[in-house]
């Protein structure tokens, strides 16, 4: 029933247009035109009453002219005219009618007569005073001589001619509105083809992604915004269900990779407990633990670092900084770990302090990510390159090294949260997975960009860009 109300509310705006049109059309529109009609008859029958009135009907008062002449002329008019004409005295007595010769010695008078009956629009219809046999549109103009009123020309002409008009009219309206209403259903078939079928559509789709099946498919054709509003709902479900699957992977990704070193904590700790292990090798194996739980650590904070960059309107706190310094202090940070490898970390870098625009704290854990990557996939005795270059306005730092580089197949996921290639996951027991992830974001949040080169068996690098401070803002 929900979802019939669109289709019942345009209906019911369907019924109310055709009433009122209706109701138009039957009362308003006749009665306007039956006015309008009678008022234009009218207003020509006025000027010739008052023709008549100031010359024939005058001449008979002034003496000009004879009854009979008068009455002759009178009698050619109301032919000429398919009307009555009567000329009536003060009293109501009817001096002349064009109708019927009135005898001399005969005295017929209007009883009743009034001549304010026409006051404010000239004309009557009706009887006019019982002395017409069907109703008539009447008007009456005074005979004036002297400045007195002598006596009243009426000229009676029949409504038939005026109600035939009327009505030839109104039968034209009455199809034209029929018409309209006939053209007004396309409107109504149109809107169900093109808005209530696909948006019936559209909301079945609705309610199956609400019900969690997101792999529904439906179609709608149309080129316009309901084929848009279907795409787009088309495409959101795509995505809602490409998120749930990404969901369930990564908490696939976080259970396994939680529970390896969990075993084999478990294992050891076990092992030492029973006496597998004995006690003097106890401080090896603790080592391990301690090395499974470090693992654990940079796990849980990796993840907690992502969770906090996904956040909608993650705050950075910009500042103006010395990239050089960060990248130097990052550098001497890996010096222990190079040591042991016996690499070197070589930097090249423009200026001898250089300021940037960003979120120091983040961007230390960008070059701290890269770096780490750089000296954990390269081999003993290699060199990795901290450089900095300035292209249009922009500071591009790379990190690179010439360690086993990237299978090309791997290129694209690197950046996906804990993805390590096959060929890491032996070198790189303790990586997460997530450190580029976490570099992405970031370098995403800043607006900036990240890239890789890499060539397997070559070496990899990254390089992304910072903005520059703008000097002439400080
Ligand atoms: P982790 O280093 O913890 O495994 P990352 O997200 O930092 O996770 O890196 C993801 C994967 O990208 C790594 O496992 C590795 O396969 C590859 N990778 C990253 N940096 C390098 C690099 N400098 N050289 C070669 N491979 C790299």
């Amino acid at each position: 029933m929900k979802k019939r109300t669109l289709i019942l509310k345009f209906i019911l705006a369907y019924f109310i247009f055709f009433t009122f049109g209706f109701i138009l059309v039957t009362i308003f529109v006749p009665n306007q035109t039956r006015d309008y009609l009678i008022r234009k008859k009218a207003e020509i029958l006025y000027s010739e009453a008052t023709l008549i009135a100031n010359t024939y009907a005058s001449g008979l008062y002034t003496s000009e002219a004879s009854l009979e002449t008068v009455a002759l002329q009178l009698n050619a008019l109301s032919v000429y005219m398919e009307s009555e004409i009567r000329i009536i005295n003060p009293s109501g007595r009817l001096v002349l009618d064009s109708s019927r010769a009135i005898p001399v010695d005969e005295t017929v008078t209007i009883s009743g007569f009034d001549p304010a009956i026409t006051s404010g629009t000239y004309y009557v219809t009706g009887d006019f005073f019982g002395s017409l046999k069907s109703e008539m549109l009447t008007v009456l103009a005074p005979i004036i001589t002297d400045y007195k009123i002598k006596g009243y020309v009426a000229i009676h002409t029949s409504m038939q001619e005026i109600e035939e008009t009327c009505n030839m009219l109104l039968n034209i309206s009455y199809i034209s509105m029929g018409i309209l209403y006939l053209l007004s259903l396309i409107i109504l078939i149109f809107f169900v083809e093109l808005v209530y079928i696909p948006l019936r559509k559209i909301t079945y789709a609705a309610e199956q992604y609400a019900d969690g099946n997101y792999h529904y498919e439906f179609q709608v054709d149309s080129q316009d915004e309901m084929g848009y509003l279907a795409a787009t709902v088309n495409y959101m479900s795509d995505t809602i269900a490409g998120a749930e699957d990404d969901q369930k992977k990564f908490i696939a990704n976080v259970s396994h990779d939680f529970r390896s070193p969990l075993t084999s904590i478990r294992g050891y700790l076990e092992a030492m407990i029973d006496g597998t292990i004995p006690p003097e090798m106890h401080e090896k194996y603790l080592n391990v633990v301690l090395n499974e739980t470090e693992r654990l650590t940079k796990l849980t904070n990796g993840l907690l670092t992502l969770n906090n960059l996904n956040t909608k309107g993650m705050r950075l706190e910009w500042s103006d900084f010395d990239i050089n310094k960060v990248i130097r202090d990052t550098a001497a940070s890996f010096e222990g770990t190079c040591r042991k490898k016996s690499m070197a970390i070589e930097l090249n870098l423009v200026g001898d302090e250089l300021l940037v625009h960003a979120d120091l704290g983040r961007i230390q854990q960008v070059l701290y990510n890269l770096t780490d990557n750089a000296i954990k996939f390269s081999h003993h005795d290699s060199v990795i390159k901290i450089e900095t270059n300035i292209k249009k306005n922009k500071l591009f730092v790379s990190v690179k090294d010439t360690g086993i580089g990237i299978p090309k197949e791997d290129l694209k996921q690197i950046w996906t949260r804990f993805y390590k290639s096959d060929s890491s996951r032996g070198k790189d027991k303790k990586g997460t997975g997530l450190g580029l992830s976490i570099v992405k974001e970031i370098i995403a949040a800043h607006d900036q960009n990240i890239n890789v080169i890499s060539t397997p068996g070559v070496g990899s690098e990254f390089i992304f860009s910072l903005a520059l401070t703008d000097t002439d803002e400080i």
